[in-house]
């Protein structure tokens, strides 16, 4: 039986000779299409054989219904895997989704960047290539500017930052951190194994929830590289708890003859409390460790400063010298779009700091200070949207809710938000959150108390938090 109907199957030749497969290979790589045909037939002839799909007896062998298959597997496999979505789970910065948002600007930079050349590393006054580092020179003076640094080098993302920094300044050599600073944060950066592949040997000083000055200071030797910090970004010792403060800890490296490197993690450019965040909200300045005698500094792109994926160095000239002197830096560079996008983005900051303009430029900022009216005015809207979309059955109403920056800023701390909860009596909230997921463009909502939840804090069309199927 099974072999009669083997015999059936059109060739992969008499198939290409189709109209539709024979436009397609005029348009398309004639081999990406045949090679979708292959892949059409190769599955009808494994369900024959197994007997799946209708036992084989009743398969459509005709050449218009495998042609429409395989006209359907070019489409699915020329749609891009990375698309849109909803982001209803109340995380600001969420890495699975890609982190910060950029502002128009810097949208209007990466376009013109990947449109064609750039100056990226040409001297347009000299007339010739630029030298090591003139990469960074699109943006090094705007974060000196913003920060207090002397100088300032541009790395793939923060954990590179850490790796170079590491790797520049302590090679073979002593790293000193307190045991409550070894962090991991999601996305699976640990901190000690960074310090290995560092080539830096990890000195731990202090306990876990107690480090004392003499802890640095007694560690602190021959063999010690430098000393340090790392914002504990996800997580807080609470209760009987002591850690040294940069300012002394600066004291203790200036002493010991050693350098002192904090990795900030997120690291603020602005007060965001000064946005109307409450107090609890606040995050480390870049700038306030640069006073407090930080030698370098490590931060995010993408975190709270609202901008690309890279990893900002800013520090004393000396060291950064040295770090983009290492051939790790050529490895770990940022490309022409990132340059272009970070480059916009710390212009927002210099030309608006201080006003609440620059909320209205910087989406991250604005989402995470946007007022609870607002986003209730949009859930209210959104719960009459969805609930009508679903039909009978499905309670759909607006409750008070917790946001949170995500990504290891303002750990912790939650914002108060506008959410919207989802119940029906047969269905569970995973099946609820599937039926969200499915959506033509997937809406990613959160299970919070066994209830589904979609919080409306970075949501500003109410239509798109309504299911499309
Ligand atoms: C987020 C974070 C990192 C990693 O930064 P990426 O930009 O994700 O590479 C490193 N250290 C700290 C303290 C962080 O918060």
């Amino acid at each position: 039986m099974s072999n009669t109907k083997l015999r059936e199957i059109p060739s992969v030749s008499e198939l290409l000779k189709s109209p539709e497969l024979v436009e397609a290979s005029e348009r398309l790589s004639p081999a990406f299409v045949a090679s979708a045909v292959r892949e059409v037939l190769a599955g009808i002839r494994s369900d024959i054989v197994s007997g799946a799909g209708g036992g084989g007896g009743d398969a459509d062998l005709s050449t218009e219904a495998i042609v429409d298959k395989a006209l359907a597997l070019i489409e699915t496999s020329l749609t891009s895997s990375l698309k849109r979505v909803i982001n209803a789970t109340g995380t600001v910065l969420h890495t699975n989704l890609g982190r910060a948002y950029l502002s128009e600007a810097a949208l209007r930079a990466v376009v013109l960047a990947g449109r064609g050349a750039v100056n990226i590393e040409y001297d347009l006054k000299k007339g010739s290539r630029g030298g090591r580092g003139e990469r960074d020179s699109h943006v090094e003076g705007l974060i000196k500017e913003l920060t207090g640094a002397e100088a300032v080098c541009v790395v793939n993302n923060n954990a590179a930052a850490v790796l170079i920094v590491l790797n520049t300044l302590a090679d073979g050599r002593e790293v000193v951190i307190s045991r409550g600073e070894l962090v991991e944060i999601g996305g699976s950066f640990r901190l000690p194994d960074i310090i290995e592949k560092s080539g830096a040997k990890l000195k731990e000083v202090g306990t876990t929830n107690r480090t004392h000055p003499a802890d640095y200071s007694g560690a602190a030797g021959a063999e010690t590289a430098l000393i340090l910090k790392a914002h504990t970004s996800n997580y807080r010792v609470v209760g009987f708890t002591t850690g040294v403060a940069l300012a002394p800890l600066s004291g203790i490296a200036k002493k010991a003859g050693v350098a002192l490197v904090e990795d900030l993690g997120s690291g603020a450019l602005v007060d965001l409390t000064e946005l109307g965040l409450g107090e609890r909200l606040r995050e480390p300045l870049v700038k306030e460790s640069i006073e407090a005698g930080a030698d370098i500094v490590t931060f995010s792109g993408d975190k709270l400063l609202g901008g690309p994926q890279a990893g900002i160095i800013a520090g004393k000239k000396e060291y950064i010298d040295l770090i983009k002197k290492n051939p790790l830096k050529r490895a770990l560079r940022v490309d022409k779009l990132t340059t272009a996008a970070l480059a916009a983005t710390l212009r927002e900051y210099l030309a608006y700091a201080g006003s609440e303009n620059l909320a209205k430029k910087l989406p991250t900022l604005k989402y995470l200070t946007r007022s609870i009216e607002d986003i209730e005015e949009v859930a209210t809207e959104a719960r009459g949207l969805i609930a009508g979309a679903l039909g009978e059955g499905f309670e759909v109403e607006v409750a008070g809710g917790e946001s949170e920056a995500g990504s290891g800023s303002l750990p912790e701390e939650v914002i108060p938000t506008k959410v919207i909860t989802v119940s029906h009596a047969d269905k569970k909230p995973e099946e609820i959150s599937r039926l969200f997921l499915d959506s033509k463009t997937p809406i990613l909502g959160r299970i919070k108390n066994d209830l589904f939840t979609l919080d409306m804090r970075l949501v500003e069309d109410a239509r798109d938090v309504v299911p499309v199927i």
